[in-house]
């Protein structure tokens, strides 16, 4: 019997949720409460190139790639190891695509704040990929297709961004105030996931004149909204759609997380 992992979609939110307790940093620990993967194979947010790279080094670094956070941000580590191997069996699936293997990035905070939450003790190894943005959403959603193999491998996929993700629109006054674009965003792709119509995910940017504002809102940059798009590729029919939060904070950053497997 072939077992496989599931894959994972988790909305982060700010680099200080690395270090809270409360429902998201719960909800993300308890995705893995019966996984311990051979390695993780993490898509973030953060990592946006020309061209696309894979993580090759043994040990990579921890990196902190933001501004005007406390102290202790700047000084965490996370120790996980690298998985040239892994980085390999990517170059490899990938082909013909020139996936080049990086020795110079490490982790970034899309991926340490939650591979943080999700193996503590750093002991896992952990593999970036990286996410090209010269590529439409189709061609990022087929990238993750072929991905799909790790997942026979005990390799854990796991996409790291957000699918609101408005950093020019936040909202600090703590009122609880959710824009109503963000609303009808979320809603509009958290449907379409859960009716398993990911073509609706990939063609985010089309629907009425009310969607298609509200997308153009809610991903300005789609560097967020990419990684999720590896993860349905990652994913087929046989797979169990679990949307495990669904939150949206500060107004404009939506939380949604999704276990698929
Ligand atoms: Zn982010």
């Amino acid at each position: 019997m072939t077992t496989r992992l599931p894959v994972m979609f988790i909305g982060h939110g700010s680099p200080l949720t690395a270090f809270e307790d409360n429902q998201f940093t719960r909800g993300w620990t308890a995705l893995v409460k019966d996984i311990k993967p051979r390695a993780v194979l993490c898509i973030s947010a953060h990592w946006c190139t020309h061209g696309t790279g894979v993580t090759a080094m043994t040990a990579p670094r921890t990196i902190h790639d933001f501004g005007g956070f406390p102290d202790a941000l700047y000084q965490f580590q996370y120790p996980a190891p690298g998985d040239p191997q892994l980085a390999q069996q990517v170059v490899e699936l990938l082909s013909p695509l020139n996936v080049v293997p990086d020795h110079q990035w490490g982790l970034d905070h899309g991926c340490w704040a939650v591979m943080k939450h999700l193996f503590p003790m750093a002991d896992v190894p952990v593999v970036q990929l990286s996410i090209d943005m010269n590529h439409n959403s189709q061609w990022h959603y087929n990238l993750g297709k072929q991905l799909a193999p790790l997942r026979h491998e005990d390799i854990l996929i796991i996409g790291s961004g957000n699918v609101v993700h408005n950093l020019g629109q936040l909202d600090f006054s703590d009122s609880g105030k959710i824009f109503p674009w963000a609303k009808l965003f979320n809603d509009h792709i958290r449907r379409a996931i859960e009716s398993r119509n990911y073509q609706q995910v990939i063609d985010y940017q089309q629907g009425d004149e009310a969607l298609r504002q509200a997308a153009l809102l809610s991903v300005p940059t789609a560097d967020h909204y990419f990684p999720l798009l590896y993860v349905l590729g990652a994913s087929d029919g046989n797979d169990v759609i679990n949307v495990v939060l669904d939150d949206i904070v500060l107004g404009s950053i939506a939380m949604m997380s999704v276990k698929l497997g």
